[in-house]
């Protein structure tokens, strides 16, 4: 019998704004049992599985979503799991509205299935009782093969947990004190609790990748040094961690951060949790964010959350050009954010102290397509005006740190100081070196850096084949 068409679908719970502005826990609450079989129902089990091409670890969606329509949890988490080693962070934080759910049959005539709440759910579920629901994977026989995995940001985890499926020793160095990269130094605990990235970091451990931590590859240990310690395959995921900025007279007055040193402030060393864990950080009444992107919106975000009066985000596009996911938009709005379009800033003012104390910005008209396809914004003449505030987050993106190309003869780099690779396999100008995520894309999403990851280490085992133990 066909399935009933159901163009709605299932709300996900959440806290109101009113009360999660006065704290850091989740927002998302999650599907409950009958939430979740009611929205996989909705599910049309197209034969063609369009939703599968939009998602780049390609999870055998139609699938997962069939076994939870019949109540089968534990086989939807293994079928989840065998392409995805990280579903509660990518339940959470994947742009699924431009990825799998865009396309989704039901999009053409309402909303798409819940993809990214359905994958939470499971995910969920099988951390709830991990001993018991964990799905037991096989392992390949051990194959003598060591390969060294610099960064453990999704990309570095995604490509350290497929090769350890596929029997090979894999030992991960990571520069931080904690594994997840942005997930654990950037994405705020409302949004993506740290419980559950250690959970699925615990789970990469779990099939028996070596994790070394504090290790920064280029200064501690170089790559020449790693190929002279056995590694015999060395894949690069070290992400894009050094934040740009506008280059505008004031810049360097006290109260403007990059989003990068707010972020980690706040989310790393849990400055909203001072004093009881010792980094501070200091938010005035009056913040202005400057991006649109979802770095902006955390920073907005964590800035009501730690007492600001007025949180203004200036984007210099409008709200149909916001790169940020649309979910966070809706949350940034609900919670007070105040969104000022097509606005630039000029040059920061600050007073006799160093303090910046506003923010001379030009209105700003939008042109034909640039470069990113995007509208060109173009400043209006003589409209400038001020905008008063006390701390101002610089959220513009970020580029890759340059201390491993420095220390690692013949990695080729482009202009903006990303890693040249392969698109389909990884592969750097260096041999026996792959790269993928941020570091060679710039600032990208959680799930295109797993994907990286995951081609990488179909190329690297492929190469590993042709060399002796
Ligand atoms: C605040 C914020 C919010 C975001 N929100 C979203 C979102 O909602 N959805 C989404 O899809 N994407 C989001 N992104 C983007 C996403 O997080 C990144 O695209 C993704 O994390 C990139 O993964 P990666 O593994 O390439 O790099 P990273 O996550 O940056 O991980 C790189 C790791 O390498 C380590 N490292 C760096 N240099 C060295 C070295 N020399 N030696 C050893 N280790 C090193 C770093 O410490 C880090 O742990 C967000 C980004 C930020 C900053």
């Amino acid at each position: 019998m066909a399935a009933k068409l159901d163009l709605n679908r299932v709300a996900m719970p959440k806290q109101g704004p009113l009360l999660r502005v006065l704290n850091f826990q989740e927002v998302a609450l999650g599907y409950t049992e009958e939430q979740a079989i009611a929205e996989a129902n909705r599910c049309l089990q197209c034969p063609k599985r369009p939703c599968v091409d939009g998602c780049p670890v390609e999870v055998d969606i139609p699938e997962f979503i069939k076994e939870i329509q019949e109540g089968n949890l534990a086989e939807a988490a293994k079928i989840l799991k065998a392409k995805n080693s990280l579903p509660a962070i990518c339940g959470r934080v994947c742009p699924q509205e431009t990825q799998c759910e865009v396309k989704c049959t039901l999009a053409k005539k309402g909303a798409p299935i819940a993809v990214g709440r359905l994958e939470r759910y499971i995910a969920d579920w099988e951390l709830a009782d991990i001993a018991k629901r964990r799905p037991q994977f096989i392992a390949s026989k051990p194959s003598g093969k060591r390969v060294a995995v610099v960064g453990a940001g999704p990309a570095g985890l995604t490509a350290a947990a497929d090769l350890a499926k596929l029997g090979h020793k894999v030992t991960i160095f990571e520069a931080l004190h904690v594994a997840g990269g942005v997930l654990m130094y950037g994405i705020p605990e409302f949004r993506l609790p740290k419980a559950i990235v250690q959970a699925e970091v615990d789970y990469v451990k779990s099939l028996g990748v070596e994790l070394v931590l504090n290790w920064v590859v280029g200064k501690t240990i170089t790559i020449d040094e790693l190929a002279k310690d056995s590694f015999q395959a060395v894949f690069l995921g070290t992400g894009a961690g050094l934040p740009m900025f506008l280059n505008i007279p004031g810049e360097n007055l006290s109260g403007i951060y990059s989003a990068n040193e707010f972020l980690t402030r706040v989310n790393l060393m849990k400055a909203y949790l001072f004093p009881e864990h010792l980094t501070p950080v200091n938010v005035g009444e009056r913040v202005v964010v400057i991006g649109g992107g979802n770095v902006a919106m955390d920073s907005a975000r964590c800035a009501l959350r730690l007492g600001a009066q007025e949180v203004r985000v200036v984007y210099r596009r409008s709200r149909a050009e916001l790169p940020a996911r649309l979910e966070e938009v809706e949350n940034a709005e609900e919670e007070g954010t105040i969104f000022q379009f097509l606005t630039n800033p000029k040059r920061f003012l600050g007073n006799d102290d160093g303090i910046v104390t506003g923010m001379e910005c030009v209105e700003m008209e939008l042109g034909e397509p640039d470069a990113s396809g995007r509208p060109r914004p173009i400043p209006k003449p003589n409209s400038e005006f001020i905008i008063n505030t006390d701390t101002v987050i610089v959220a513009l993106g970020t580029t890759p740190n340059p201390l491993i190309p420095a220390t690692t003869e013949g990695l080729e780099t482009t202009k903006r100081g990303t890693v040249v690779a392969d698109k389909e396999t990884g592969l750097t100008s260096r041999p026996a070196v792959w790269a993928g995520g941020d570091l060679t894309t710039g600032s990208a999403t959680v799930i295109s850096a797993m994907g990286a990851g995951k081609r990488a280490a179909a190329s690297i085992h492929t190469y590993l084949a042709t060399q002796v133990a």
